[in-house]
């Protein structure tokens, strides 16, 4: 290739790793998050067609086929995946982004012991010189960060999807198992750099790839299936540093470029998920969260459970001047959200102010409310972030909380010896009526019980949070 045919990739590989950053910047906000989706496509889409002129690709026509087949299975995805299995679709493509590094790295690693490193460099660099052990370790990092997410992205999907239990599975020597299984991959990688006969390295290669598909399973196996998305997260993260290593395998600049802004955009929304539920990471991938019931520490719950039926639940909301609904988990379960939003739409034709109280770990993955709603038409304008609707929490009629539970339990405010104190709430306790929507004593994610609805100001308001909204609509249709 001539070096202008060079200058012209590389400055396309800028202008789409350009397109990424500013994608990445829009997708921050509502308003600009569809346009920065489609801004990142294009940047994709030049990296991919620039790329396939840069490898001088000889047979189009199985790439054509594979862009069709991936293309449309994409547009059936999207179509057909429910809101509330974002989820587990964002898992499984992870998982695959995972996958891809692997067949790369594998697929090199293949070629290498097939040609040998001189006639390799060669075609890959027009020059034989290149350094065995760089392209060595790698080959090694796309593979095994790329099995770690595969499997443990599976694993994740099962989890979420509930094709396995969400729980947190524990045994005695399972951390033990877990750093054996680290150290045989340090073991495997070290002899298979050190080894420059890239065709005798099959054994290391091998296990190696066989101990991160392993890890990848009984990493996520003592985490909760509520922590799943902080695990999504972080393997979205790896999956990127798995392709950033790709990159570095095949010297693909913008394969590198996308694969740092993936891992690190990864790493901060882990982070952003660990604070709000200030938790460590550390915590949520070792400690078993959710394992079994936890102990309400020393401020156990006290008092009584006052039910009340939708019909005086609708007296009140009648006279409601300002309702603030929190929703939670059990909202996406329930698929409530249409529902939700025509009682939002009676309550304003009834003069209240309406807004929707937004804990940033609420339900099973960052946004998770956000989505549901968006889903229903309820105006960006009436989602309030946790900060800004505390302080005015005092002065709020009604608190309608929908299968939200750890997100608004007062424990973590008020009891220093609960597991979740410390972990910022959305303060519902605070309104002058409480009224929780929930099908019976269940606890949340972690396992705790909630002080929250054993308040004087509370109500419980039990059944399916769908059908108990419906109710409410109707009493307000037949009024
Ligand atoms: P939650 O604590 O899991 O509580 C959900 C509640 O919904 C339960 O109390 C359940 O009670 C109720 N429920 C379930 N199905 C229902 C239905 N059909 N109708 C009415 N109620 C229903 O949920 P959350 O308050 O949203 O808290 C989220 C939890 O996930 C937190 O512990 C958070 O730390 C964790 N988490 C979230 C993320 C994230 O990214 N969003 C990440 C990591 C961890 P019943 O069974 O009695 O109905």
């Amino acid at each position: 290739m001539n070096m202008q045919s060079t200058v012209l990739i590389n400055f396309a590989y800028i202008v789409a790793s350009i397109l990424f950053i500013f994608g990445l910047k829009m997708l921050g906000r509502a308003e600009t998050a569809r346009r920065g989706n489609m801004v990142s496509a294009a940047g994709m889409l030049i990296a991919v067609v620039v790329t396939l002129f840069d490898r001088q690709v000889l047979e189009f026509q199985w790439i054509v086929v594979g862009l069709v087949a991936g293309g449309l299975i994409g547009i059936v995805a999207a179509k057909a995946v429910k809101m509330t299995s974002m989820p587990e679709m964002v898992a499984l493509f992870n998982g695959f982004g995972g996958l891809a590094s692997l067949l790369v790295g594998w697929a090199e690693f293949g070629k290498i012991a097939h040609s040998g490193w001189l006639e390799y460099f060669t075609e890959l660099t027009g020059t034989p010189d290149g350094n065995p052990a760089f392209t060595s370790a790698t080959i090694a990092l796309a593979v095994i960060i790329g099995g770690v997410t595969f499997t443990g992205s599976l694993y994740a999907f099962m989890k979420l999807a509930a094709w396995v239990s969400g729980r947190a599975v524990v045994f005695p020597g399972q951390k033990l198992i877990n750093a054996a299984i680290v150290a045989g991959c340090v073991l495997a990688i070290v002899l298979f750099v050190l080894d420059e006969r890239a065709s005798e390295s099959y054994p290391s290669f091998f296990c190696f790839l066989a101990l991160a598909l392993v890890l990848g399973f009984t990493g996520v196996m003592p985490i909760g299936g509520g922590d799943m998305p902080v695990v999504i997260s972080l393997l979205n993260s790896l999956s990127g540093l798995a392709a950033c290593a790709a990159g570095f395998v095949i010297s693909n600049n913008v394969l590198i470029v996308a694969g740092c802004l993936v891992g690190t955009s990864g790493v901060i929304l882990t982070m952003i998920m660990c604070k709000a539920m200030n938790r460590t990471l550390f915590n949520v991938l070792f400690s078993g969260f959710g394992a079994s019931a936890q102990a309400g520490g020393a401020g156990a719950v006290q008092g009584e459970l006052k039910p009340i039926s939708a019909g005086d639940a609708f007296y009140l909301f009648e006279a409601a001047r300002s309702v603030v609904f929190v929703p939670g988990y059990g909202m996406a379960v329930a698929q409530a959200q249409h529902a939700v939003k025509e009682l939002a739409d009676h309550l304003e034709r009834n003069g209240a102010d309406v807004r929707f109280a937004i804990h940033p770990v609420a339900g099973r993955m960052p946004g998770h409310m956000n989505v549901l709603l968006a889903e229903a038409d309820v105006p960006y304008e009436q989602l309030v972030e946790m900060d800004a609707i505390n302080p005015q929490m005092p002065s709020v009629d009604i608190a309608m909380v929908i299968g939200a539970n750890d997100v608004v339990n007062p424990a973590a405010v008020r009891d220093p010896s609960s597991p979740i104190y410390g972990m910022p709430i959305i303060n519902a306790h605070e309104a002058r009526t409480v009224i929780c929507l929930k099908r019976g004593k269940g606890t949340g994610f972690s396992g705790l019980e909630n002080q929250l609805f054993l308040l004087p100001n509370s109500r419980m308001l039990y059944g399916d949070a769908k059908q108990s909204i419906q109710a409410l609509v109707s009493e307000f249709k037949n009024s």
